[in-house]
């Protein structure tokens, strides 16, 4: 998770960083930070808390300077919840100024940061993305940038969508397997030579500025920005390499207005909805989502089913995620503070609640309990995604395998378990169908089958925490 944005050759560089981070909000929520160049250095600001928190008039416009910025919302997934850990990084390197935003996780961090202090390297921070500046430090014999970021490539396995700014030049660069989403745009100005680019994780910080969303960084690819111009380079060893694009993006992380590795989330998740009222048969009296993340899929199913489509659980919108409060009788009010019935939608009803996933079942659970409380006489579940069976190394929030429910009971208890009436999970096959290039995606968390193995643990034993 962690969202990334760049841009270059506007004179309100920092601002526009600053509206593109805050649509890319729910990537991170932990921390925000934005680093610009003047012509002479790079300047930084970051902090805990949300975009609005971090940054004021005075920082964006007397602080952050120049034409070229580059920014980053973070949400840990390594590395603990603190302020040193906030992005971009700066750094000089060799006489270099650099500044670099990472979204992933790499696999071998753990065994690259000893062999880094095995020789001599001090690290200021837990981030994997300090590795990528130490392995950068070291390539940088020859004075040259891109290649040594390259070298760091080769050196690195998993998850990275990165940008780095050094100097007048922004690089913006894809892991071969594409795990995570990148996109570029261009904002047109008065002239044809009044355009500035922009990199964003996702389209919707595009739309946000106006700005064209032209294609995206490619798996593979490393872009170069330097003086309006942009040149592309393959990363050595990325053409054999197969992609494997993150699936979860398209359920629930990314938001249903971006079009993400070229597909529109908001349609394929209406899409998962009526595949999961294709699969399964359902007699209801009204179709619910659990609001924000299952509205899409719900909206779906009850197109193609005809059951009426209501808003019976209300969001406060005010909330953070529930998700990874510490522990479960604080995710129980968590869940109860974020999401509040509707008593009259209720009583006497046989309800069909849709959510994007089940994670460790606790929304489900507490909420279904609730709903029975208030009188519903049946209550279903669909879910718009497969059974959540192993956790990711590749930068979202689900790292154990002790807490993914579906992964710790056989599937046919967890109706009993969750209190519900029946429980239907999208199919991998029905989820393949939703997307236009099924092959191109990573089903890891579904299947097992890692495009990238974790080092140095296996996927049920792996323990790397989020923070
Ligand atoms: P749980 O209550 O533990 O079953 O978590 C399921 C809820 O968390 C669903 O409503 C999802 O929308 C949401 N969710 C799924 N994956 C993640 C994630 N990686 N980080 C935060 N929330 C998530």
């Amino acid at each position: 998770m962690c969202g990334i944005f760049g841009i270059s050759g506007h004179p309100e560089a920092a601002r526009l960083a600053y509206f593109g981070l805050y649509a890319l909000q729910h990537r991170g929520q932990e921390s925000a930070g934005i680093a610009t160049y003047d012509g002479t250095s790079i300047h930084l600001h970051a902090g805990m808390g949300l975009v609005p928190d971090v940054f004021t008039e005075q920082t964006l416009s007397n602080e952050l300077r120049g034409d070229i910025a580059i920014g980053h919302v973070r949400y840990a997934t390594t590395g603990s919840s603190a302020l040193r850990n906030a992005q971009p990084l700066v750094a000089r390197v060799r006489g270099m100024e650099i500044a670099i935003g990472h979204n992933g996780n790499l696999t071998n961090a753990a065994q690259l940061r000893k062999e880094l202090e095995d020789e001599g390297a001090i690290f200021q921070t837990t981030t994997d993305t300090e590795i990528f500046v130490h392995l950068i430090a070291r390539n940088m014999q020859n004075g040259n940038l891109e290649q040594a970021v390259l070298d760091a490539c080769a050196r690195v396995q998993g998850a990275y969508a990165l940008i780095l700014l050094s100097g007048k030049k922004i690089i913006a660069l894809r892991d071969a397997h594409g795990f995570r989403p990148l996109s570029i745009g261009i904002l047109h100005g008065d002239s044809s030579q009044d355009q500035a680019f922009v990199f964003a994780s996702e389209t919707c910080a595009f739309d946000l500025l106006e700005a064209e969303y032209i294609r995206d960084v490619n798996p593979g690819e490393m872009v170069i920005l330097e003086d309006g111009k942009m040149t592309s380079v393959k990363i050595p060893g990325s053409e054999t390499v197969p992609v494997r694009q993150c699936i979860f993006e398209l359920i629930y992380f990314a938001r249903p207005d971006s079009i993400v590795f070229g597909e529109d989330v908001y349609r394929c998740r209406k899409n998962m909805g009526m595949q999961i009222s294709r699969e399964m048969k359902t007699d209801a009296d009204l179709v619910m989502p659990f609001p924000d993340s299952g509205v899409y899929s719900a909206l779906g199913f009850s197109q193609h089913s005809g059951i009426p489509y209501e808003h019976a659980y209300i969001r406060n919108h005010y909330v953070g995620r529930t998700f990874i409060q510490p522990s479960q009788n604080m995710r129980n009010y968590g869940v109860r503070v974020k999401l509040n019935p509707v008593r009259s939608m209720i009583m006497g009803k046989r309800l069909c609640i849709v959510d994007d996933s089940i994670v460790r079942g606790t929304t489900v659970r507490t909420r279904v309990e609730k709903l029975r409380e208030l009188g519903a006489t049946e209550v279903h579940c669909r879910v718009s995604c497969p059974p959540l069976l192993n956790p990711c190394f590749y930068g979202i929030a689900l790292s154990t395998h002790k807490e993914l429910i579906a992964a710790n009971h056989p599937l046919e208890s967890l109706p009993d378990l969750l209190k519900l009436d029946s429980l239907h999970y999208l199919t991998i096959e029905g989820l393949l169908k939703t997307v236009s290039h099924p092959d191109n995606y990573c089903l890891a968390c579904f299947n097992g089958d890692y495009p990238v193995p974790c080092n140095g643990c296996d996927a049920s034993s792996c323990s790397r925490k989020s923070a």
